[in-house]
């Protein structure tokens, strides 16, 4: 549980005594947060996950992280002063097979999952993904539903294989994108990338019906603000989804500061200003979006409040990374070790129980406490485990 590579910018230290992820804190929590305790209790009809937490949420959704290497170097994410050519990433004998991955989605699903989420580093530089999308897009929830299937990606090899996921049976792709201001993009993704090939990227992934496409957009204060309203639009009338998030302070964010923080509040002003919004009904518990119509029935546009409002008392994702450890949190410090199960040759229904009884330990809400944990004395930055290990 101690291997995780944390960021060159975390302190260890602050790891012990941090109150996320501690399950005592989570029955001291219910118990001075009764009003909010009891509105986040999930009920029945809302899951048939079989497998709920220490404070009552179940598992419902898969980060499936299938590489930790990235094409980008996003200045929020893997910085190209840290993640330099030395840089010792997963090896490909470290990282699951696909049998691997399928036996593992195979044990979630089991417990409850209905969504899985590809992802990375960047998901579509890991060879033949096309073969483990075949494979996952034959599960079945227990419902008796297919199981939703989606992938997080930079666009930068969408426009070539956007067909082959759609074909493969992957269901919906959500690009990231971070401005339409050609400098502004090719600063932030750190490696000169130009924005034209990201958009040819979404065009190909909207023509494959690889619907509904959304495009989330990282918001730093300072660096881009000024491409909100651009962007937003540039999506509107395309069917796309633009969702605004805020920049957190992830393994990777050298630089974060809550100053850096481009609220959501001030990001739906800037969009409303100029073009006018209706709020719509949250379509499920778990969705860490607030979207908001267009009032002149031009789309739709989300934003995620992960630091002005956190959700963690809807959170309801684990997050596997490539070599096959599960974290319960985006912010976790420690993991659980499914690649040494898989390995020992555990079964489908064995890997399903100790998932289960790890995520009945579950307390962690990182971004619910992060004002108090970060303002402890001494406290540099927090340690979390790099961003581009376990996606996002
Ligand atoms: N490479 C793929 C991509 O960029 O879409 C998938 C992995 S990336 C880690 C997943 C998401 O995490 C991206 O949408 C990215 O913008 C987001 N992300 C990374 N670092 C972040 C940070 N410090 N704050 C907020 N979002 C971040
Ligand atoms: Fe790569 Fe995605 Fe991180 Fe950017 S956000 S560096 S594209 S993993
Ligand atoms: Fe979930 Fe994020 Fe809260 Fe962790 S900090 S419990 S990943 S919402």
């Amino acid at each position: 549980m101690s291997d995780v590579c944390l960021p060159e910018v975390s302190d260890p230290a602050e790891a012990g005594g941090r109150a996320a992820g501690s399950v005592a804190g989570s029955a001291a929590w219910l118990r001075a947060h009764p009003a909010r305790a009891g509105t986040r209790r999930f009920d029945r009809a809302d899951t048939d996950s079989v497998c709920v937490d220490a404070l009552g949420r179940p598992l419902q959704d898969l980060r499936l992280s299938v590489i930790d290497q990235c094409n980008f170097r996003c200045t929020y994410c893997m910085p190209k002063e840290v993640f330099t050519k030395d840089y010792r990433f997963l090896s490909a004998a470290e990282r699951l097979s696909f049998d691997e991955l399928a036996t593992l989605a195979g044990a979630f699903v089991e417990l409850g999952v209905e969504k899985i989420r590809l992802t990375g580093g960047e998901p579509l530089l890991r060879k033949d993904l096309e073969r483990l999308i075949e494979r996952l897009a034959g599960l079945t929830t227990r419902r008796g539903r297919p199981l939703e299937l989606a992938l997080t990606t930079n666009g930068s090899l969408l426009a070539a294989k956007a067909r082959g996921l759609k074909a493969a049976g992957l269901q919906r792709v959500t690009v990231s994108l971070d401005g339409l201001d050609d400098d502004v993009f090719r600063h932030m993704n750190g490696v000169d990338f130009p924005v034209s090939r990201v958009l040819e990227g979404i065009e190909a992934a909207c023509a494959a019906g690889l619907a509904p496409v959304k495009v989330n957009t990282v918001v730093e204060r300072g660096v881009n603000e000024h491409q909100i309203v651009p962007l937003a639009r540039h999506f509107r009338h395309s069917g796309v989804t633009l969702r605004f998030i805020e920049f957190m302070d992830v393994g990777g964010a050298a630089s974060w500061t809550q100053h850096n923080v481009f609220t959501s509040a001030d990001a739906r002003r800037a969009v409303e200003q100029v073009f006018p919004l209706v709020a719509r009904e949250q379509q499920q518990r778990s969705d860490t979006a607030q979207v908001y119509r267009y009032a002149d029935g031009a789309g739709e546009v989300g934003f995620i409040s992960s630091v002005s409002h956190p959700f963690c008392g809807d959170c309801t994702r684990a997050r596997v990374a490539a070599d096959g450890k599960l974290y319960l949190c985006l912010f976790a410090t420690d993991s659980f070790d499914l690649r040494r199960l898989v390995k020992s040759g555990c079964s489908a229904d064995d890997l399903a129980g100790e998932i289960r009884a790890v995520w009945a330990r579950r307390g962690d809400r990182y971004s619910e406490l992060r004002e108090e944990t970060r303002a402890r004395p001494g406290n540099k930055v927090y340690p979390t485990v790099r961003m581009s290990l376990v996606g996002g």
